[in-house]
This record gives structure tokens, C-alpha cells and sequence, in this order.
């Protein structure tokens, strides 16, 4: 649990000599359904950070996706679960799933400074590119900078000098890039093969795609 592992490794101001500051990585998403692009960017960032631990969060009720094409939270948790179950620097979190109404990135970095705050924890929020643009146009920008490190993994075909652009580059320096491998999955073309009836295999973990199967999830189209 992540809570066990910040207490072993981090400082609580008393004793600070033998203990140090947590790393905590958090990946916050959808994972509707989570797939190996998720994976490998958190895991690449885990080791570049030298992080000591990454922990999924789930979004609840996502402020600007569309209901329909969404599977039930509950769904989305265990999937990443059953996802993040084989890596030891890997955990989840029900913080957003348990949360009523939106969740915005600052909230729940927030929430994870409050619930350590008696820790020497430091946190580094990764997103992929497509994904900083939101939360760095969105809300509370300024915070989020002030609150954490922002890794963004590089995803295919995604305009760097546009998002320089867009965010300003006084806000682009804050963001620390991470040239994850190039991996063009998404949860979008997943949740389209599946609807076509076309394979998804190596495309997320196989436990995944029982549970999708067994579930019966996103066989609609739309
Ligand atoms: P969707 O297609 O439904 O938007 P997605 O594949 O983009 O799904 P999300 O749950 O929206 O997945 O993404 C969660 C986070 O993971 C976001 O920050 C997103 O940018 C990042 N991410 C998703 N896929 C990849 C990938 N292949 N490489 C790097 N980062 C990724
Ligand atoms: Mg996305």
C-alpha cells in the first residue's frame, strides 16, 4: 500500500537523517481501458525520476468526456488493478472514483499533499502530451506548477512547438519531457477495435482483455 511504503521510506521530520523525501509519480486518467501506452509511460518515468512509486488514479466523473462511451468506474479501477498488479513500484488509488463530482488535477494533487503532509513527499504528475495541454489550459495552472512536477510523455503525431505556444514558455520550462516509446496506442482505438470485432491482443496486458471480454464492455459502437 502506497501509505506503507511512504511511511518506511520518507521523512517525518523526526529522524530525518535516516529517511528522505518520497517521489510519488501519479498518473491520473480515464484507463477506459488502460493499455500498455499508460504502462510503459509510467514505468519510463518511474525509472528516469528515479520515482519510488507511481500510483494510478481513475478518474471519476471526468469534467469533458462523453458518459456513453465510458465504462463503469468500478470497471476502469479493477481493470488497472488487474493492469498494475505484476510491478511492485506500482499502485492505485480510489481517490477520484470515491470523490462526488469532478476531478480536476490540482484537487487531487492537493489531495495527496493533505493526506502525506506530515511526509517529505514530492510530486511528479505524469501526463502525455496531449493531456498537459488540458490541465496546463484548464484550471488553476499556476497551482499545479507550484504543487508539482509535471512529466509529459511524448505521444506520436503530437506538435511540440504547439504546445510551447499554447501554454507560453515561461510554463513550458516547468514541464519536464519524457521520450517514452513511441507507442500510438490509445484507449480510443481500443475501444473502436473491440466495437469492429478486430483484435486488441498486445495492445494492453491479457488480463485486461479477459476482463473486458468476460464484462462484455465497449461493444457498442459510438
Ligand atoms: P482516450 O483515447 O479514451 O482519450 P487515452 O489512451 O488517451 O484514452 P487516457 O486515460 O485518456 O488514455 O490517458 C491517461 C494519461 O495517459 C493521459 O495523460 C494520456 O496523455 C496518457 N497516455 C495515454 N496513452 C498514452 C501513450 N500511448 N503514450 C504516452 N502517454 C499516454
Ligand atoms: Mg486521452
Amino acid at each position: 500500500m502506497l501509505k506503507d511504503s511512504i511511511r518506511s521510506k520518507a521523512s517525518s521530520g523526526t529522524g530525518t537523517k535516516r529517511k528522505k523525501t518520497f517521489r510519488l509519480g501519479i498518473m491520473g486518467g480515464t484507463f477506459n481501458p488502460i493499455h500498455y501506452g499508460h504502462l510503459v509511460a509510467a514505468e519510463q518515468a518511474r525509472c528516469k525520476f528515479k520515482l519510488d512509486e507511481v500510483t494510478f488514479v481513475p478518474s471519476g466523473t471526468p469534467p469533458h468526456k462523453e458518459p456513453r462511451k465510458m465504462a463503469d468506474s468500478e470497471h476502469r479501477y479493477l481493470m488497472t488493478v488487474l493492469a498494475t498488479s505484476n510491478n511492485p513500484y506500482f499502485s492505485v488509488s480510489r481517490q477520484e472514483i470515491d470523490r462526488e463530482g469532478l476531478s480536476y488535477a490540482v484537487d487531487t494533487i492537493q489531495y495527496f499533499l493533505d493526506e502525506y503532509s506530515e511526509y517529505k513527499i514530492k510530486i511528479y504528475f505524469i501526463t502525455g502530451m496531449d493531456a498537459v495541454m488540458e490541465i496546463l489550459t484548464w484550471r488553476n495552472p499556476e497551482t499545479i506548477m507550484e504543487l508539482c512536477t509535471i512529466i509529459a510523455a511524448t505521444r506520436p503525431g503530437f506538435d511540440m512547438e504547439a504546445l510551447k505556444h499554447h501554454i507560453g514558455r515561461k510554463n513550458f520550462r516547468a514541464v519536464k519531457l519524457l521520450r517514452a516509446s513511441a507507442l500510438a496506442i490509445s484507449s480510443t482505438d481500443i475501444r473502436e477495435r473491440l466495437a469492429g470485432g478486430l483484435p486488441i491482443k498486445y495492445l494492453l496486458p491479457e488480463t485486461v482483455e479477459q476482463y473486458i471480454r468476460k464484462k462484455q464492455l465497449y461493444l457498442e459502437t459510438g
